[in-house]
């Protein structure tokens, strides 16, 4: 409905122009000219016998139309609705535009096509089925770019595909979710080698903040990428504590005998954290040290994490002081000291939002400290997707399927031994370029 009425309103602000081009009415005005060397809908050709039916014109905001004969030998694609877009054998996209009699009075019709023109907010083009095998049907847009085959194994690819259908996000706003589910998930110590010769480990962590505006489905997008494929492990989770509990128990027993106070109770672990004090999450990452866990920070907004000025008037509070520091994998001494616990070492990813206005305002100063260099932001598109209107048996199966397929990867990553992984040749010269373009006097 609203590709029609936008084409309804494109044809009348053409029309309304004093030297206008325009698809209906007024075609005296247009300088029609046979397609050359054919057609570049139907592929009829511009001269000869069967010539002369199809034409276009170029209208007054420069882009080229075509009015399309629908005749026997010759004939556009059925069954196109306004707004769609299909390629020319010209290799052209042309989005339909809709059809009108061809004026000779034979009754026939003409399907009128413009070169398209993709928007920068895109709505994702509807894909056919042509019937007509000189034509093909256009990739949709939002299928280029990073995709999830390429980040991922096929068969995780896959299952992520399968989960997010019928949900307006592009592949590598889904896959690089996933990955920050996933990094949040490895044991402490598995560490990347992004150069030997300058002994360069870091642990694969990730910072991720996706730029969408409110209502953009953010909230699903946790659940099927991050919180799903870990349901299973959030049980073991529960045993962590139940171990903790008892360790804990057992520590109140001794300090009674001794006659020293009772130790402090053990913070909860989780590995997936939404809210925390700075503090508690020192404690936590303590914990998760002797337990040789990560830990995934998930926050609905992360600007807050990242400017809040709770502990100085000037510069970063001591909160997001601590997120900047923990990113590298290990405490700083300012940090150790701060809670009653310590930890040395550590792993923490976080996934966050962020809406594209605030971003805009928080990075407009400059970036001195660093802080938004260690996020990857991943911009959300504006683009909406039907909800599934099909639920069978089948379906549903498929989705369950790649649900257990996404848990059973999880829960390996959850139990692989801690290593050192190094990069492959082509990791590595991919890195080195992308360290040197990085550097400030390459920007
Ligand atoms: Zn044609």
């Amino acid at each position: 409905m609203l590709v029609e009425a936008k084409a309804k309103v494109e044809a009348k602000k053409a029309a309304n122009k004093p030297a206008g081009r325009v698809t209906d009415g007024t075609q005296r005005e247009l300088p029609w000219e046979s397609p050359k060397p054919k057609c570049w809908i139907c592929g009829r050709p511009g001269t000869g016998l069967k010539s002369g039916d199809c034409r276009s014109a170029r209208r007054s905001d420069g882009r080229l139309e075509v009015h399309c004969s629908q005749g026997q030998t010759y004939a556009p694609p059925k069954g196109l609705s306004p707004g769609d877009v299909i390629k020319g054998n010209d290799d052209q996209k042309w989005a339909y535009v809709g059809e009108k009699p061809n004026g000779l009075g034979d009754g026939r019709l003409f399907s009128i096509f413009v070169i398209h023109q993709p928007k920068v907010m895109n709505t994702p083009v509807r894909t056919i089925n042509s019937a007509v095998p000189a034509l093909h049907v256009a990739e949709a847009p939002e299928e280029r770019g990073i995709t999830l085959s390429q980040l991922l194994p096929l068969d995780i690819a896959n299952a992520l595909k399968e989960v997010t259908k019928h949900l307006p996000y592009d592949e590598h706003v889904v896959g690089m979710n996933y990955l920050a589910g996933i990094s949040g998930l490895v044991k402490l110590g598995t560490l990347i080698c992004g150069n030997q010769i300058t002994s360069y480990n870091v642990p694969p962590n990730l910072y991720i903040a996706t730029v969408g505006r409110s209502g953009q489905k953010k909230t699903p997008l946790h659940q099927l990428t991050i919180r799903k494929p870990a349901i299973n492990l959030l049980s073991q989770v529960a045993d962590i504590n139940r171990e903790l509990f008892e360790e804990w128990i057992a520590a109140c027993k001794d300090a009674k005998e001794d006659g020293r106070d009772k130790p402090k109770p053990p913070p909860r672990v989780s590995i997936h954290v939404s809210d925390y004090t700075g503090e508690a999450l020192n404690a936590l990452l303590s914990v998760l040290e002797g337990k040789k866990r990560g830990l995934l920070l998930t926050r609905d907004e992360i600007s807050g994490l990242l400017c809040s000025m709770n502990a100085y008037r000037k510069g970063l509070g001591a909160d997001a002081q601590q997120l900047l520091e923990i990113y590298d994998g290990h405490a700083s001494n300012a940090i150790r000291i701060s809670g009653d616990r310590s930890y040395e070492r550590c792993h923490v990813s976080i996934q966050g939002n962020i809406q594209p206005e605030v971003l805009r305002d928080l990075v407009k100063t400059g970036d001195p400290d660093g802080r938004w260099a260690r996020f990857m932001f991943l911009p959300m598109r504006e683009m909406t997707c039907p909800l599934p209107t099909q639920v069978n048996e089948e379906t549903i199966d498929a989705v369950r399927s790649a649900e257990t397929v996404l848990q059973t990867y999880a829960s390996r990553v959850f139990h692989l031994e801690p290593a050192t992984y190094e990069l492959d040749q082509s990791a590595i010269e991919a890195f080195c370029r992308y360290g040197h373009q990085a550097q400030p006097g390459n920007l």
